[in-house]
């Protein structure tokens, strides 16, 4: 009976997944690459120029064959190509359709995402657009300049730059290879020059500008005339004076500035593309023969953020990023009668964000307003709890708006005042614990008729009600090593379940991680939501039920730590294919970090450990407290626990 009724229901209900698209925001931050299909599922197009989409839950089914463990983060490695070209072609058409007599450079700075693959992959979509990379430390050098192979691939070198890198930096410009040390300081400009002449060999190399553009949204602070990088303008022009002393001016190849990650307004961009330009010319007019201008990273994408929040999305698209930066140099050149650059962008997070998704587990949920048990009306002997039974009985039959706000503020009244009186001592926990159940209730079957009447959203009532029933959903992951970016800078990043899409999502959740810490848990979501502390959730069934968590392959990949000693999560490397099953194939598969490597890393170490395990066990059958057979087992188990996984064995938990 119940089961037909349900059915009917089901019919009934308008939902579709036209309507989950909206409620997840899925087509403003989802670009080409993600969406739903007729299922319910999420799927993905990795590829430009080719509709072939694969349902995510095809490759969940293939990699639980397979027994990769949970969470996984999926690398749809085709989307880092499609991300290469439709840059390097809004570029192109940028180029010309402005009749830009110069060309186009990008370079990927490797600490958006130092993953070999992730680097390969780019470098190998870039071939046909020359496109190089950009390193910001030591070791970031160390891994560049090895791939190399070809002479024109450019690399550029930021930040700071010790003897050591210097060195490196100018043996490879011996090599005949195409390596830019962008000098930031003073200091640095004259190691450099000081080492070139020691080795005979003096190198080309860049100037870091600190441009008195001001950068907008999180990362402002990047630039502008007090910001941690770049040279001021009467310190260029003292080098560019001491390099004619030196008769070195010819080696300055290049100028560079960077206002900042994730540029939210084109504006700012375009400000600082003319300043930046502007200060091109008239150096090249002292006579230094800059043929680089690289304009920096930035290029924002669409994470789709609240629009009412203070951290807006961008508001321009790839192509319009282009044409800004073109445009703006074209116009600048002009005027000052300067033949143009050519032009190099440092785009991190706009090549890398789109391609990697983790897939997350629920493990549990914690719901407050679904009764484990039936009403024991024989412990109703209080008065108070009296009423606010009466109260619960009684909103069943209400469905006009006042008649439920003054029921809801009687409950209210009537549950402050039983939990008084339990901290008083008048009434026993089995009563304190009854009264909880029957206010949750009933603030559930009120939230239900409220949602029945039109337009509430507003009213403050409503939005306790909500709160009060928001659930906990406790995920197998760690916000410290996933999305570390969202812990830090509050980052929100669109979190959407992979399946039942065609179905409402009726309740609210709060993810929380596994970490013993209270900051472990998502407190933004990209909803369409007015309010975006939770996130739209389905009911619980028997089914194990995943969200993926979206645009995480910028920053956050590299930045993970290992707080509570969660360590890497399992990866499977992705390819589309259309002749395959499923429409792809899986390249690779990458177990997350056991438990020993986690240890390992401070300092702990399984030999030790396991000895230390042993004489413990060992002490207590020798005190008699455990047979020798139960001893060896125990200490069997804990040995088997070094090569097990950091986070949870869900199959195994039965949930
Ligand atoms: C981090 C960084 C970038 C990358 O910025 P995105 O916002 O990821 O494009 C580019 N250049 C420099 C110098 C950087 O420090």
């Amino acid at each position: 009976m119940e089961d037909l009724a349900n059915n009917i229901l089901n019919i009934v209900s308008e939902w579709d997944i036209k309507h989950s698209k909206e409620l997840y925001r899925l087509e403003n931050w989802g670009e080409t690459y993600f969406s739903i299909n007729k299922k319910g599922n999420i799927i993905v197009r990795p590829k430009n120029n080719d509709k072939t989409a694969i349902d995510i839950n095809d490759i969940i089914k293939n990699l639980e064959k397979r027994k990769l463990k949970m969470p996984i983060l999926l690398r749809f490695l085709d989307i880092l190509g499609s991300q290469v070209s439709r840059i390097n072609e809004a570029f192109r058409s940028a180029i010309k359709e402005a009749n830009y007599a110069n060309e186009y450079k990008l370079v990927y700075p490797i600490k958006v995402n130092q993953l070999h693959e992730v680097v390969e992959e780019i470098l190998d979509a870039g071939l046909e657009y020359n496109v190089g990379l950009e390193c910001g430390s030591k070791t970031e050098l160390v891994a560049c300049l090895a791939h190399l192979e070809s002479d024109d691939r450019l690399l550029i070198c930021n930040g700071h730059k010790d003897s050591t890198m210097l060195e490196l930096i100018i043996d490879a410009q011996m090599l005949g290879k195409n390596v830019i040390p962008i000098i930031e300081r003073i200091d640095e400009y004259n190691d450099l020059v000081k080492l070139g002449k020691k080795k005979k060999f003096m190198p080309k190399f860049g100037l870091r500008l600190r441009l008195a553009t001001q950068g907008s949204g999180r990362w402002a602070a990047s630039s502008g005339l007090n910001s941690k990088f770049g040279l001021t303008i009467p310190e260029v022009l003292s080098i560019i004076d001491d390099t004619k002393d030196r008769g070195i001016i010819g080696q300055i190849t290049t100028i560079h500035c960077h206002i900042g990650s994730q540029i939210s307004e084109i504006q700012v961009l375009k400000q600082a593309t003319k300043e930046i330009a502007q200060i091109y010319c008239q150096l090249k007019s002292l006579g230094a023969p800059i043929c680089y201008l690289d304009v920096g990273g930035g290029m924002g994408i669409n994470y789709d953020e609240n629009t009412s929040s203070q951290d807006p999305s961008i508001n321009y698209g790839t192509q319009e990023y282009a044409n800004a930066i073109v445009y703006g140099i074209k116009e600048v050149c002009e005027n000052n009668k300067v033949g143009v650059p050519c032009i190099i962008t440092e785009s991190g997070r706009a090549l890398t964000a789109y391609h990697s998704v983790l897939i997350v587990p629920v493990i549990s949920r914690h719901t407050r307003d679904i009764l484990n048990g039936h009403i024991d009306k024989g412990l109703i002997k209080n008065d108070s709890l009296n009423s606010l039974f009466q109260i619960y009985q009684n909103v069943k039959e209400l469905s006009r708006f006042e008649e439920l706000i003054e029921a809801y503020h009687d409950a209210v009244e009537k549950h402050e005042d039983i939990k008084s009186l339990f901290t008083l001592g008048y009434i026993n926990i089995k009563e304190r614990g009854l009264a909880d159940q029957i206010f949750w209730t009933t603030c559930r079957l009120l939230l239900d008729k409220f949602m029945k009447l039109e337009d509430l959203d507003e009213v403050s009532e409503i939005i306790e009600l909500k709160s009060i029933l928001t659930d906990q959903i406790l995920c197998d992951f760690s916000v410290f090593q996933s999305m570390l970016d969202h812990w830090a800078i509050g980052q929100a990043f669109p979190i959407i379940p992979i399946s039942r899409l065609n179905e409402e999502p009726k309740r609210r959740g709060i993810l929380m991680d596994l970490t013993c810490d209270s900051d472990g848990k998502v407190h933004k979501y990209v909803s369409n939501e007015n309010d975006p502390s939770f996130i739209p959730i389905h009911e619980a069934n028997s089914n194990q039920y995943f969200l993926g968590f979206f645009l995480m392959g910028a920053y956050n990949d590299s930045m993970g730590d290992s707080h509570n000693l969660f360590g890497r999560v399992s990866e499977a490397h992705i390819y589309c294919d259309k002749e395959e099953k499923g429409n792809f194939w899986i390249e690779k598969v990458i177990e997350g970090t056991d438990i020993q490597s986690m240890l390992n890393q401070v300092q702990y170490f399984p030999s030790d450990l396991q000895k230390r395990m042993n004489k413990i066990v060992k002490h207590q059958i020798n005190q008699g407290l455990i047979k020798p057979s139960l001893g060896t087992e125990i200490f069997e188990r804990y040995l088997k626990t070094f090569v097990d996984q950091t986070y949870a064995n869900h199959k195994e938990s039965g949930l």
